[in-house]
């Protein structure tokens, strides 16, 4: 069979290329190994969120206590808890299966290898091989959890992202190596859950890509559920003890450390897939796919996008280059913009950031302001008893341009979206100021810290 475009991948990179070029009028291949919707769907975004509902839930029925509600004794189910994350999965799966069908794309079941001609794709499948061709490939593997050299890791049982959620029971205690973004949602979940969470991070601070002072107030929240922390510790050696796992280590300090743990799960970071290509001379950027902003990479008539260019490792990232690639291998022309990335982290509370960070503004050099509202001077947020948190824009002082903002807080992973929309139309601190927000919301917090911001830079002129 002959195809215009084949992609490779069917999570929200693959099947979203392949819905576009689609409806551009193209005659589209997706290849998926295993199952629609990749790591997002069945491994990462969706089962996380899923368990991260329980969790608040349960915070919730704990504190109707302390507010005169009085609710029965906590028990928590992990098979309905899997069962419910299953359900919600497949009803999704479906969806996506309904749109490819809809847009008569072509679903091959099976692993795709490019071979050297970079216009045909062999697809394995229980054995059996098939060929297809395509005048143009995108290819959207995806990614994997990276495992560390760490002396004695395969002797242990260890979980990753991959296997914690068909967890056959809740562990007592769950030792997390690796504090990013998914180290720290999963030691929310599990928490919640009565596991005693220890999460051990390298860098100096946890979620070590986002601001320095939401990292401080995420740690110092979590601490109070009584998750610990060790940050600027590492790992270097794992043993099974009988039923535990031992962990040692080094500490912030440079003292040794060792502690046991019925579960480990290691959580460090996410390596490319792309073994689906390693007939074709495609260029790197570190081990990584290279492409330019059309999403091409050096073999003309191959695209690649998503994790397995890296960047930003995130869903909506691999969405958007999906949508250039498709419109390129379609023979439109497009570039990808992605200054204005939004980046969520659903803890409680969350976290979330858009542009540039106060400390990546003072790294690059750049001449910028910030300016923050705590949390505690907004109603909706009191009366909700989750004011610990807070607004931060960083901004330019000439023009007032908006150029990064960071939140802490409820509801900051649904407000991060018109942050970004101030940030995507180049908004001004005075526009943003003259917005009527609604009250009483945490979003009107913003606008609070816009006018701040404007009398500020007003008293300057
Ligand atoms: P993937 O989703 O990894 O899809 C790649 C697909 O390609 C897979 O289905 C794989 O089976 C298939 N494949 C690989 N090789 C082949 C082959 N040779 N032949 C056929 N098929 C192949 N991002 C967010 O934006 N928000 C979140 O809240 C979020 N939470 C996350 C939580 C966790 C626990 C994890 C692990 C990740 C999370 N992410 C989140 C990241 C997000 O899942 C990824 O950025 C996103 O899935 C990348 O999409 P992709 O299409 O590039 O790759």
């Amino acid at each position: 069979m002959h195809y215009d475009i084949a992609v490779i991948g069917g999570g929200p990179g693959g099947y979203v290329a392949a819905l576009h070029a689609a409806r551009l009028g193209k005659t589209v291949a997706l290849i998926e190994a295993k199952d629609l919707g990749g790591t997002c769907l069945n491994r990462g975004c969706i089962p996380s969120k899923t368990w991260l509902k329980h969790a608040e839930i349960i915070e919730s029925i704990e504190k109707a206590h302390e507010w005169g509600i009085e609710t029965g004794t906590l028990a928590f189910s992990l098979a309905k808890m899997k069962q419910r994350k299953d359900s919600v999965i497949m009803r999704l799966r479906q969806g996506i299966a309904g749109l490819l069908r809809q847009e008569k794309i072509a679903l091959f079941q099976g692993y795709g290898q490019v071979l050297p001609d970079g216009h045909t794709v062999e697809i394995v499948a229980d054995g059996k091989a098939e060929r297809i061709t395509a005048e143009r490939m995108i290819v959207a593997t995806g990614s994997t959890p990276v495992i560390p050299p760490i002396e004695g890791l395969d002797s242990v049982h260890y979980e990753t992202s991959d296997t914690i959620f068909d967890l056959a029971e809740i562990p007592a205690s769950l030792t997390i190596i690796g504090g990013g973004v998914i180290g720290v949602e999963l030691a929310c979940i599990f928490a919640a859950l009565k596991t005693e969470v220890t999460v051990i991070e390298m860098a100096n601070q946890i979620i070590p890509s986002e601001d320095a002072e939401a990292a401080g107030v995420l740690r110092k929240q979590l601490q109070m559920k009584g998750i610990r922390f060790a940050t600027g510790s590492k790992v270097d050696h794992v043993a099974q003890t009988g039923k535990m796992i031992t962990v040692k280590g080094t500490d912030a300090n440079g003292h040794a450390f060792a502690l046991e743990t019925a579960s480990l799960l290691v959580c460090v970071g996410r390596k490319p897939n792309t073994s689906a290509v390693s007939q074709l001379p495609l260029a790197k950027n570190g081990p990584f796919i290279a492409v330019n902003d059309r999403m091409e990479t050096s073999v003309p008539s191959v695209y690649a996008i998503g994790d397995v260019i890296g960047g930003y490792q995130l869903a909506h990232v691999a969405s958007a280059e999906a949508i250039v690639a498709a419109a390129n291998a379609s023979g439109l022309a497009k570039t990808i913009g992605c200054r204005v990335v939004p980046r969520c982290i659903y803890t409680l509370p969350e976290v979330a950031s858009v542009g540039i960070s106060e400390q990546e503004a003072v790294k690059q050099g750049l001449s910028v302001k910030t300016a923050r509202f705590d949390l505690i001077g907004n109603g909706k947020a009191i009366s909700a008893d989750e004011f610990a948190g807070f607004v931060k824009i960083v901004y330019e002082e000439r023009f007032g341009e908006i150029l990064g903002v960071t939140m802490v807080g409820p509801h900051v992973t649904e407000m991060i979206s018109s942050a970004s929309a101030y940030m995507f139309l180049e908004g001004t601190v005075e526009e943003l100021a003259e917005m009527i927000h609604p009250h009483p919301t945490v979003s009107e917090s913003l606008g609070e810290l816009a006018q701040h911001i404007l009398t500020r830079l007003k008293r300057k002129q």
